[in-house]
């Protein structure tokens, strides 16, 4: 901070430091009274004053001469130790620079709240308790007359020390570890963050490996950056791949990080792993937790401590000292791909930070985005494959129903209702998925024509039959619902269409024997919920479960032998050129809910164009083949992943400013460099939603060939429109966009 000078003016320390504004540069300041250049490593955070306010900013580099004459001090030192060692630092500039993102801003991103809001580490410091060398000598079975003692003595030599969080989850409290000290046999020690304690599971033995697992494993070798594609059918035994791959790095002493999409992270996975991996110490970061427990969790990756480290995007950023596997589950999920702030894909990421570490990437999916596909079929990425499903599972056999001209009842063709009681009435389960939530997406009036609009969107009103309100998927305004025309005063009101309530009041009243479980982001508030609505299904009781995609991903349960598909044509027809993409691998993966147990399974794939050849491809041939032959098309029409696109979006209360900001902006880089066949311009033109939350959405497209000049231009953008005055307008951009929406 400061006035500019001429002159540069030398001081012995000056901390150059992230400062989480929206401004492409760094900061300099004077170091708090009382420190010295010994007391300063990047990587520590600092209260700083910016403007009238305090920001916590992270030290980025300790310089001697500064461009600005007059420097403030720093207010206050957070942390005595660095937060970010290097290689995590290096990682976040890179990103910033790929990104187009000010270095404050990832820093925060990177940071769990409670450490981003300034909390010192130290809050959370720990106590250990250790083995002395004489309880280091002894056998397992010593102390075989105190049972909690012993039990306490052989987690301690199986695990080398243990936290005193953890200790008292399992029941090893105070009076047991103070007879061990007494004894002299162990010790306290304080030392760094542990993570949370979890839930105890009984420890499960791994499963003998199949001989396509044992190649994809053997592929992957520890010690080195590779990066590979793991395209494996649902059930094929890809999450077994990543628990060998982890025990393998787990053995050699480092740390594996495993990424799973937002839906994937649930009770169930955390688990699978934890019975697997019962002496280790296992990390999980997610939005779910309470913000001291993040924090905890992420110093305890951070320091070293946390030998598995399982998280949804952000947890990409997070230090990890001993990292020496990346696996990322699910790597085609939307949610790897932040849609706000810095707009960052942790999937790609994920191959940076392997290569930066010098370690292996394992990317799997079922249905590999055409980004990844395309990287393993040109040989960048190693690719291996599981073609069969692993333990007994058959892959379920695939019907399409014709809708058109048909007896729906609430969008059900007479076909599939027969199957839904055929399945239960022989004790098994049946799935239906439905990608609407709500009891229907529209509502009007019989009379005049009028529709539920949202005041805020270019988008209709979705009504909740259950609260009795109509809402906006968009942005969340609410309304009561209404009976009367607002406008002739009919009440001819209808509901249009089906959303998950209607269909399950309807199909809780066509089976009224058995229960109907409805699964969508309104009944699974929590985690938890989640996992405890899905109770009576892992139960194997003949059940009738019926959602939205999060029934698509991760939950493995068996006895589902049947899975309807309401309404498979949302992607034919959409403006998005990912849409088709997207389209199959929903359909895929709920497919694949079905038959993965011992008994064979069954989908019926309800669709009004059932000759739509691209249908056809992905219901006779799989994903596979139906990827294949969009990346022909994107190739054809010069689309991404052939050619590396970025939008500059911009959105203002004032239509008429957003559309002029992007049209300057792009004559501006027009006279950078003209459009050529290998750089090409589209826009301005409005988001698919064109207006959000009282904002109007305009984006520009670039596409190029090259991805160095792409980046050039963007970098010469976000220069120009930080200049930008209209504090009412925003913009942003979004390299690697995935919506245009
Ligand atoms: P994916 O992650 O590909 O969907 P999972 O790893 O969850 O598949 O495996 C599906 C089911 O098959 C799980 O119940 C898992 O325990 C089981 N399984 C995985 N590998 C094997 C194997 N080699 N032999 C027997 N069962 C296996
Ligand atoms: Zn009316
Ligand atoms: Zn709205």
């Amino acid at each position: 901070m400061g006035v500019e000078s001429g002159q540069k003016r030398e001081h012995p320390v000056i901390l150059r430091l992230a400062v989480p504004v929206p401004l492409r540069r760094l900061f300099d300041y004077l170091p708090p009274a009382g420190l010295t250049a010994d007391d300063l490593h990047p990587g520590q955070r600092f209260w700083v004053p910016f403007g009238n306010r305090s920001l916590v900013a992270v030290l980025v580099d300790v310089v001697s001469e500064s461009p600005l004459a007059e420097l403030k001090p720093a207010l206050e030192q957070i942390d005595s130790l660095s937060v970010f060692d290097d290689r995590s630092r290096g990682f976040l500039q890179w990103a910033a620079d790929y990104y187009q993102a000010p270095l404050g801003e990832l820093y925060a991103a990177a940071l769990p709240v409670a450490l981003r809001k300034g909390k010192p580490a130290d809050h959370w410091a720990e106590q250990w308790l250790e083995l002395t060398t004489e309880g280091k000598g002894l056998p397992e079975t010593a102390l075989a007359r105190a049972k909690k003692q012993q039990e306490l003595l052989q987690l301690l030599l199986r695990s080398g020390r243990q936290s005193r969080t953890v200790l008292n989850a399992r029941g090893l409290n105070t009076t047991v570890c103070k007879a061990l000290i007494e004894r002299g046999l162990a010790r306290w020690e304080s030392g760094p963050t542990a993570p949370p304690p979890m839930e105890e599971v009984a420890p499960r033995p791994a499963p003998e490996l199949n001989d396509e697992q044992r190649e994809a494993i053997d592929a992957v070798s520890l010690g080195n950056f590779s990066a590979s594609l793991l395209e494996g059918t649902t059930g094929s035994g890809k999450t077994e791949v990543y628990l060998r791959l982890m025990e393998r790095a787990l053995a050699e002493g480092q740390q594996a990080l495993l990424l799973v999409p937002e839906i994937g992270l649930t009770p169930q996975t955390l688990r699978r792993i934890a019975a697997r991996f019962p002496d280790h110490r296992i990390a999980a970061l997610h939005s779910g937790l309470a913000d001291g427990e993040r924090a905890r969790a992420w110093l305890s990756a951070a320091s070293g401590v946390a030998d598995i480290v399982i998280g949804t995007r952000s947890a990409i950023f997070t230090p990890l000292p001993r990292l020496g596997v990346i696996l990322v589950d699910e790597e085609h999920d939307g949610s790897f791909k932040q849609q706000d702030g810095v707009r960052y894909s942790a999937r790609d990421l994920s191959v940076v930070l392997a290569r930066n570490a010098g370690v292996p990437v394992l990317l799997g999916s079922a249905t590999p985005s055409l980004e990844s596909l395309h990287n393993a079929l040109s040989g960048r990425y190693q690719h291996l494959r599981l073609r069969h499903r692993a333990g007994n599972a058959r892959p379920p056999q695939i019907s399409l129903v014709p809708t058109l001209h048909q007896p729906l009842q609430e969008g059900f063709a007479p076909q599939s209702l027969r199957h839904i009681g055929d399945t239960l009435a022989r004790g098994e389960q049946a799935l239906v998925f439905i990608n609407r939530r709500g009891y229907a997406p529209a509502l009007t009036c019989d009379d005049c024509g009028w529709l539920a609009d949202c005041p805020h969107c270019s988008s209709k009103l979705t009504l909740h039959r259950r609260q009795r309100h109509l809402r906006c998927h968009h942005c969340d305004y609410r309304q009561p619902e209404v009976h009367r025309c607002p406008q002739c005063h009919s009440r001819n009101i209808n509901a249009l269409g089906t959303g998950t309530e209607r269909s399950e009041d309807f199909l809780a009243h066509t089976f009224s024997d058995f229960p109907v479980i409805r699964v969508d982001r309104d009944t699974t508030a929590s985690k938890q919920a989640l996992d405890r609505l899905l109770e009576p299904a892992r139960n194997g009781e003949p059940c009738l479960l019926l959602g939205t995609q999060m029934l698509a991903k991760g939950h493995h349960l068996p006895k589902v032998t049947l899975v309807v598909i309401q309404d498979a044509d949302g992607g034919l027809f959409s403006a998005d050129f990912r849409a088709p993409e997207r389209m199959g691998q929903l359909l895929e993966q709920v497919a694949g809910r079905a038959g993965r147990g011992d008994l064979p399974g069954h989908v019926l794939v309800q669709s009004r164009y059932p000759e739509h050849p691209l249908l056809q491809l992905l219901l006779n041939k799989g994903y596979g083949p139906f990827a294949r032959q969009l990346l022909e098309e994107r190739e054809l029409t010069g689309l991404p992943p052939y050619r590396a696109m970025a939008l500059v979006r911009a959105e203002c209360e004032e239509p008429r400013w957003a559309e002029e900001f992007l049209n300057n902006a792009r004559n501006y880089l027009q006279a950078l460099a003209p459009p050529s066949p290998q750089l090409q311009y589209l826009g301005p033109v409005p988001a698919l939603l064109e207006r959000k939350s009282g904002r109007f959405r305009f984006y520009l497209q670039i596409t190029a060939e090259k991805r160095g000049l792409l980046q050039g231009l963007l970098a010469r953008f976000t220069h120009w429109a930080e200049s930008n005055k209209n504090r009412r307008l925003r913009w942003a951009v979004d390299m690697d966009a995935q919506e245009l929406s």
